[in-house]
C-alpha cells in the first residue's frame, strides 16, 4: 500500500470543498486530510473535521476560535482561527491543496500554498484575475504544480495534454449563458437574487452563480485563462452552449479542434485534479448523448452582458484594471444578494468603478491589497447612491 496523500482543503463548507471531500471520502486509503478551513460556518467544519478526521480545522473569522475549540473538544482536532491562521495551515505543506475560498480573500491562503511547491488545485479565480501575474511569478519560482479545477480552465488543461501552445490557434471558452441568457432587458433589470443563483445547469455558491447571470464569470475567466494559458488575449474566444456538455475547446493551427466534454458536475475536474496525472473512478453521470440529442452554440450578447467587455477590457489594458474589476464586482454581488441595488447595477458599478479609479500597476501583493480595499471603497458609494430599497 503507497502512503496517502495529505490534502488540504480551503473552503471546505463550500460548494467546491463539499465536492472536493466527497471524492476523498470515497478514496479513504489514499488521501490524508492536512487541514479544513471555513469562514464562519463553525458548526459545519467542524462536522467536516471529525468526518474526514482531520488535524487541523481553521475558521476564518478571528473571533470564534472560543465556539470552534468547544466544538472540537476532546476529538483531537486543532482548532486555529483569523487570516494568519490560514495562511499558517497553508504553509503546513499538504502534497494537494485545493484552494476554494470565494473571492479575493483566497488570495493569502492561496500564493502561501503556491510557495510550498506541492500541487495546488485552484477553483478560487478570483485571486488569479487580481494577481495573476504575481501568482504565475509565485508558481515558477516555487516549482509548484497549479491545476485548474475551474470546468472550462480544466477542460482546456486536458485538452492541451500533448500538444505545444506555440501550436494553438484558439481556445474556446464555452458559456452556458446562465438563466437569463434568452431574458429581454427589461426583465433582467427586475430579476431577483433567488432568480439569479439559480443556475440552469450547474449547482454552485451565491456568488458564482451571480457571476454566472451576468456573464461576468465568463469575463473573470477570460482572465484566468489569460494566465495560465498564454497564447494571447487575440486566441481567447468566448461561446454560448447553453447545455454545458462541451466545458471548452482548443483548435490547433493544423484546424484540429480538440474539446472535453462531461455532465455537468464539479466532482469531474476536481477529480481529475485529485488524481493527475493519473485517473480514478468518480460518481458522477456518464454523459447520455442520445438523450442530450443535440448541442448548440450562439456568440454572446455584448449588450445584455457588458460585463463580458470590461472584462476583456480589464485585462487588455492590465496593470491595476483586473483587480479593480474583480473588487468592484464583489462589492456589487454582494450588495444585490442582499437586495440593496438591482441586477443591471451589477456591471454599471463594475464600470464606473473601473472610470474613477486608475491607480498605477502593482508591483507586490500588498500593492493589490491596496488597490483591492480603494476599488472596494469607491464601488460601495457607488451602491449606495443607488439603493433601492
Ligand atoms: P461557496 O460560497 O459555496 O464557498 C466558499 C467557501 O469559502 C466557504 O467554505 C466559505 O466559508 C469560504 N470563505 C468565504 N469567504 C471567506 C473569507 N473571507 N475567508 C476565508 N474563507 C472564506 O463558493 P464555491 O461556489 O464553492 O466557489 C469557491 C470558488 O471556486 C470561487 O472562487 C468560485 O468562483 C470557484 N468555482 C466554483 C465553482 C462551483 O461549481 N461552485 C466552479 C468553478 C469555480
Ligand atoms: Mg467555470
Amino acid at each position: 500500500m503507497t502512503t496517502p496523500r495529505t490534502v488540504t482543503i480551503f473552503g471546505a463548507t463550500g460548494s467546491v470543498g463539499q465536492s472536493t471531500l466527497d471524492l476523498i471520502a470515497r478514496s479513504p486509503d489514499q488521501f490524508a486530510v492536512q487541514a479544513v478551513t471555513a469562514q464562519s460556518d463553525v458548526a459545519g467544519l467542524a462536522k467536516i473535521a471529525i468526518a474526514h478526521h482531520a488535524r487541523l480545522a481553521v475558521i476564518g473569522d478571528g473571533s470564534r476560535l472560543a465556539d470552534l475549540k468547544a466544538a472540537l473538544a476532546g476529538t483531537g482536532v486543532e482548532a486555529a482561527a483569523g487570516p494568519q491562521a490560514l495562511i499558517d495551515a497553508a504553509a503546513l505543506g499538504a502534497d494537494w491543496t485545493m484552494a476554494a475560498i470565494v473571492g479575493i480573500a483566497g488570495l493569502a491562503p492561496t500564493l502561501a500554498a503556491i510557495r510550498q511547491g506541492r500541487t495546488v488545485a485552484l477553483a478560487n479565480k478570483e485571486s488569479l484575475v487580481s494577481a495573476g501575474a504575481l501568482m504565475m511569478d509565485a508558481v515558477a519560482a516555487s516549482g509548484a504544480t497549479l491545476l485548474p479545477v475551474d470546468s472550462e480552465h480544466n477542460a482546456i488543461f486536458q485538452c492541451l495534454a500533448g500538444g505545444r501552445v506555440e501550436d494553438v490557434a484558439r481556445i474556446i471558452l464555452t458559456a452556458s449563458g446562465g438563466p437569463f441568457r434568452t431574458a429581454t432587458l427589461d426583465r433582467m433589470r427586475a430579476v431577483t437574487p433567488a432568480q439569479a443563483v439559480k443556475h440552469p445547469n450547474w449547482s454552485m455558491g451565491a456568488k458564482i452563480s451571480v457571476d454566472s447571470a451576468t456573464m461576468m464569470n465568463k469575463g473573470l475567466e477570460l482572465i484566468e485563462a489569460h494566465h495560465l494559458f498564454p497564447v494571447g488575449l487575440d486566441r481567447l474566444e468566448i461561446i454560448v452552449h447553453p447545455q454545458s456538455v462541451i466545458h471548452s475547446m482548443v483548435e490547433y493551427r493544423d484546424r484540429s479542434t480538440l474539446a472535453q466534454l462531461g455532465s455537468p458536475d464539479m466532482r469531474v475536474p476536481i477529480a481529475h485534479a485529485l488524481a493527475w496525472p493519473a485517473r480514478m473512478a468518480s460518481p458522477c453521470q456518464p454523459l447520455d448523448l442520445a438523450t442530450i440529442g443535440r448541442l448548440d452554440f450562439e456568440a454572446p450578447d455584448p449588450v445584455r452582458f457588458p460585463a463580458l467587455a470590461l472584462a476583456r477590457a480589464a485585462i487588455e489594458a492590465g496593470g491595476a484594471r483586473p483587480a479593480i474589476l474583480n473588487a468592484a464586482n464583489e462589492v456589487a454581488v454582494a450588495a444585490f444578494l442582499k437586495g440593496r441595488i438591482g441586477f443591471l447595477d451589477i456591471a454599471a458599478i463594475v464600470e464606473e468603478t473601473l472610470r474613477r479609479y486608475s491607480p498605477a500597476a502593482p508591483t507586490s501583493i500588498e500593492e493589490i491589497g491596496a488597490i483591492d480595499r480603494e476599488a472596494r471603497g469607491h464601488a460601495i458609494s457607488r451602491a449606495e447612491s443607488v439603493r433601492i430599497d
